[in-house]
Parts: structure tokens; sequence; C-alpha cells
């Protein structure tokens, strides 16, 4: 099975123009990554317009965020029927940036739903802020999950992908190794099957926070996740090429 990669651009880079370049270097690393199922999430302002100039099926594309809502009284919102008009086949849902601002796991579960309603595969974000020896990260993630997953259908678990990213370890040099996430993806599969049913075993797991070109194969092949969410290396072409080609 191809490995999962994400490519989280998130508020870069500043131009139409740098974006494309941006992407066009990304296409071209990925004509060569032969294992690799790409999806690039770019500013949704540069969505379309990259869609657009894509003819191969290598990449799919996400938005980075959404509503749950239809449409209304948003200002400043996305709702996700215009993130898929634009070319979106995935959304980032969670994502502890969001959360940070404000979203909570409530309406993380129900942007889930609503992806799933619209044809659009949620990438539900979930991750602890900190750890103590204590394991108090294991409730924090179950709660996430438990929201993140309330309305989702047993039989549609799968087509949900679950992004676990620690907050500590996002966008720095510090990283989680591929034992100790090993661990989580075993938690994770277990909440799953607790919450939803024996179906939770396949559930799909990928790993976010400070993926680089030297950890990702390593993470990939000890850890039991299916892919990589990638943020401030992806937005490097030269090192996410070498990332995207180091996993064979
Ligand atoms: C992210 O933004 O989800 C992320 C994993 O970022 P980084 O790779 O920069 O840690």
């Amino acid at each position: 099975m191809k490995a999962i990669i994400v490519a989280n651009w998130k508020m870069n880079p500043a131009t139409m123009r740098e974006a494309k370049k941006l992407f066009d270097a990304t296409r071209e690393a990925s004509e060569s990554a032969r294992n690799v199922g790409l999806i690039v999430a770019p500013p949704a302002i540069f969505l379309r317009e990259l869609r657009a100039r894509y003819k191969g099926k290598r990449i799919a594309f996400a938005a980075q965020s959404t509503n749950a809502e239809a449409g209304g009284a948003f200002t400043g919102g996305i709702s996700l029927l215009q993130a898929k008009d634009a070319g979106a086949q995935y959304v980032i849902v969670g994502h502890s940036e969001r959360r940070a601002k404000g979203e909570t796991s409530e309406e993380a579960g129900k942007i889930v739903v609503a992806a799933l309603a619209s044809g659009v595969t949620p990438i539900l974000c979930v991750g602890e802020l900190s750890r103590t020896h204590s394991g108090e990260h294991f409730s924090f993630v179950r709660e996430q999950l438990q929201a993140g997953f309330a309305g989702v259908e047993p039989g549609k678990i799968v087509k949900v992908l679950i992004a676990y990213e620690p907050v500590w370890a996002i966008g720095g040099e510090k990283t989680m190794s591929p034992h100790d996430m090993h661990e989580m993806t075993i938690f994770i599969k277990k909440t799953i099957v607790g919450a939803k049913g024996e179906a939770g075993m396949n559930v799909k797991i990928l790993y976010g926070g400070s993926t680089t070109e030297s950890n990702a194969a390593p993470m990939l092949q000890e850890s039991g996740v299916v892919g990589l969410l990638v943020g401030h290396v992806s937005i490097d072409a030269y090192r996410f090429s070498t990332l995207i080609n180091s996993l064979g």
C-alpha cells in the first residue's frame, strides 16, 4: 500500500506565483516517489488554481479547514461544498492550530460528519498539548477521538483518516519515536473499537509532528501508521522531495 503523505502548507506561501512554483516542484518530486500517495493542502485561496493546473492522478488536494455548516452568515468561513467545488477531496479537521483559535472537539465532530455526507474525506487531527509521566495524554486523546467520531456511523469509520499530532512535536525539532507512536497507534485503535466496535481495528492513522527527510521512513516502517502529515518541511521543495523519495 502507498504511504499517504499530506503536505500541509499552512498559511504559506505569500503569493500565487510562489504557490505555483512550490506546487510544480512538489509535482515533479511526486513523479519519482512511486510508493507515495500525496495530498497537498494549500491555503484555500490557492486551491482552485492549483487543482486546475494539475492533470495527473498522483496528487489529491485537501482544504486545511472548513465549517460544518452548508452556508449562511459565517464571515470568513468556507463550506465543505465550496472546498469540494474548488477541488478538495480531503479536509483537515481539528488541526491544533485551529483548536488553539477556539475550534472545539464537538465542532470537529460536526465537520467530520458533514465531510462524510459531502463526499470529502476528513483527516481528523488529535493530540495532546504536552506530556507528563502520569499518562494524562491518553485520556486527552481519547476525549478528542470520542468527540470527533461521535456522529460517525460504524460503517463509515474507515472513511475517516486520523492524524495523531502531539502538539509539543509540531513545528520544531522535537519528534516522537516510532516506538512511542506504536503505543499510540494501538491506543487509538482500541479507543475507536471501544466507541464504535470491531471496525475500529481498521482505522487509518497518520503521524504528524516535525517529520523530516531523516525520520519519515523509520516512522512509517516501525509505528503502524499508514502515512504522515508534514508541515514546515512541505514548503521547502528540496527537503520535501528528499522526504518523499526516501520512502522507496
Ligand atoms: C502540522 O502542521 O500538522 C505539522 C505536523 O507541522 P510540522 O511538520 O511543521 O511539525
